[in-house]
């Protein structure tokens, strides 16, 4: 069988925003969407980063194997599910040693087509943390650059496969933080059956410096992090 190389952008070893516990945190190069708050511009470029196999980076998080054991492995991104089969391995690798194992993703790159693939990746994993981006598809394209439907699929084939759910929400003023599509997102959340969490993540600026060393216009220039009052607004609508 042919070796799979995971192209990775970078680890980190002490993650407690990414899931349950401490967790070892691996950030996969490529990601096709532009969100328009993206922290990790970095990420974006598809087929750059690091090649590891599924064995490299199992050896990596085991070295925090006392940190992690009752936290686990994160694979974020960029867009893990880009690289759907090397993800897998490493999930099996992990579950093999008792590893819980979670995936960070938007789901952007679902479809019927490599529902199978997905369905495999999804039997060694133990949580997805989804982000919903904007849940009208207007706003969604042009946040994000693509429509939504594919993630509110993938949300749905998540919740079918019994797979845990936490979902994630980028709370920015003017753009997703409007009662009206709040009520909304609150609606298809509870659609949903396996959601044990639901995380209203305050937009910050801390991304703005990378778009300027690689040259990319920041289009949200200026923008403040939302209001308390309004985070906890959020936070009570949504769950
Ligand atoms: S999906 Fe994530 S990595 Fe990709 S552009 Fe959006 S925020 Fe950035």
């Amino acid at each position: 069988m042919e070796k799979i190389y995971g192209n990775i952008h970078s680890f980190e070893s002490f993650g407690t925003v990414d899931g349950p516990g401490i967790r070892f945190v691996v950030f996969m190069q490529g990601c096709p969407m532009r969100c328009r708050y993206c922290h990790n511009p970095d990420t974006w470029q598809i087929g750059s980063g690091k090649k590891y196999s599924a064995r490299e980076v199992a050896a990596e998080a085991m070295k925090y194997k006392s940190y992690i054991k009752n936290g686990g492995v994160t694979v974020s991104g960029g867009e893990p599910l880009l690289q759907a089969e090397f993800v897998t391995e490493l999930f099996g690798l992990l579950k093999e040693k008792g590893i819980h194992t979670a995936l960070d993703t938007s789901g952007i790159t679902f479809s019927e087509a490599n529902a199978e693939k997905y369905k495999k990746l999804l039997s060694v994993c133990d949580l997805v943390l989804l982000d919903i981006k904007h849940i009208d598809d207007e706003k969604h394209k042009k946040l994000t650059g693509f429509s939504n439907e594919a993630v509110l699929k993938f949300a749905q084939f998540v919740s079918d496969s019994g797979v845990d759910l936490w979902i994630r929400h980028v709370l920015v003023s003017g753009i997703t933080d409007d009662d009206e599509y709040l009520f909304r997102l609150k609606k298809f959340i509870s659609t949903l059956k396996t959601v044990k969490k639901v995380e209203v993540l305050p937009y910050h600026g801390m991304g703005e410096v990378k778009y300027e060393k690689l040259n990319i216009p920041y289009v949200l220039k200026g923008m403040q992090p939302p209001e308390k009052d309004r985070i906890e607004n959020a936070k009570k609508i949504l769950n």
